[in-house]
């Protein structure tokens, strides 16, 4: 599904040569690399506050914290997502209520949000699934209507651009009160290792972040927050330094890839091409399909036999996965998260996909429904 290999060996001198100089240094937590991915990044973004730690989850999770949420607060999210996003806010005690995407962008639904909405809501969580934002401009305008926080998981969105009505742009992650990323080494950004972030525009909020994520401590010793150990260590900083600079390339290739899937699916009947939505940027996280008329475990069981890798992002809704069975008793309220997960396949992407490989993949997708 994804070639990091290649990838590597195209800035292998930069990357060992960074990673050599930490080892030198031994400033393995805390390392001057770390404040300055947060710079760069911060600057890359356009946001005023970039935060490391530790990883995607633990962001969410510093998130909430630092907004002050308690326990049985209701938090909204999508209920076609990643575990983590609802992991996060089950740990801390709130509770998710879950809702349905839309059927074309995958992305939370905003009307969805506002039957949702109840007194104990506190907090929308819109996660921007697979490279594309969810409808921003709506749901900020729904939480302010509501006095909510909106914490952006954008986890799979790192620089994806978002459009406002006005024509003017925000990166993903810096629309919300908090933005939270991931640098696990598949993602758009990804080191290699663990590694994530959170952003904010709010100064007291940034300030509250960092010192969640060091143990709540204010000066060394003195803590004034319950907080975590969650850091991103120096030698995924040092790497996210040199990678960060190839982000806009990286998009671009993975945007290149995706057009040719596109080109050669759009004409078959059972085939429906990820929609792109007006507001956003699409960085193709992951390509994915709607496979119709009930013939996807086919299509995937014949790519198998090519070897040609294809996932199901994502098999099982949150509301039928056991840990969530808490959840389930509004079961029949999803009717669209159960067809997208009866129908979704996605096909490798990555940066390093090349030509042969392309029309290999499309070749024998299309020579399936002959
Ligand atoms: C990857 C991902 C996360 C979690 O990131 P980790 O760094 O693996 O903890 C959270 N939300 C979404 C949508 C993700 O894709």
């Amino acid at each position: 599904m994804v070639d990091l290999k290649i990838q590597y060996d195209k800035i292998s001198s930069q990357v060992d040569e960074a990673i050599g100089s930490v080892l030198k240094s031994t400033a393995f937590i805390k390392g001057p690399e770390v404040r300055l991915f947060e710079d760069d990044l911060q600057k890359y973004l356009g946001v005023k506050h970039v935060i490391s730690c530790a990883n995607g989850t633990d962001a969410l999770q510093i998130a909430m914290m630092a907004l002050g949420l308690k326990q049985a607060d209701e938090v909204i999210t999508t209920d076609f997502t990643f575990i983590a996003t609802v992991e996060a806010i089950a740990l801390l005690g709130l509770k998710p209520v879950l809702v349905e995407p839309e059927e074309a962008s995958f992305n939370i639904s905003p009307e969805a949000i506002i039957k949702a909405i109840g007194p104990g809501t506190k907090a929308i969580v819109p996660v921007h699934l697979f490279g594309q934002c969810a409808d921003m401009e709506e749901i900020m305008k729904i939480a302010a209507k509501h006095n909510l926080f909106v914490i952006e998981d954008a986890a799979q969105a790192t620089g994806a651009d978002y459009t406002y009505k006005n024509r003017t742009f925000k990166k993903a992650g810096t629309i919300g009160h908090i933005g939270t990323t991931s640098f696990f080494p598949s993602k758009n950004l990804g080191c290699y290792g663990d590694g994530g972030a959170l952003y904010t525009n709010d100064d007291s909020l940034a300030y509250k972040i960092r010192s969640i994520s060091n143990h709540g401590m204010k000066a060394r010793y003195y803590h004034d927050d319950i907080g975590v150990n969650s850091r991103l260590d120096t030698i995924q900083a040092a790497v996210l330094r040199i990678k960060l600079k190839y982000l806009e390339d990286y998009n671009s290739a993975r945007n290149a890839a995706a057009r040719f899937y596109d080109e050669a699916f759009s004409g078959c009947p059972d085939i429906r091409i990820p929609e792109r939505v007006n507001y956003s940027s699409h960085i193709f996280h992951q390509y994915t399909l709607k496979i119709l008329n009930g013939k996807r475990q086919a299509l995937k069981e014949y790519l198998e036999s090519k070897k040609i890798p294809s996932m199901i992002y994502y098999p099982v809704p949150i509301h039928l996965q056991e840990a969530y069975a808490f959840l389930r008793n509004r079961r029949k309220d999803f009717p669209i998260t159960d067809k997208l997960c009866s129908e979704v396949l996605s096909l490798p992407m990555h940066t390093e996909l090349d030509q042969e490989q392309l029309e290999y993949i499309t070749t024998n997708v299309l020579k399936f429904f002959e």
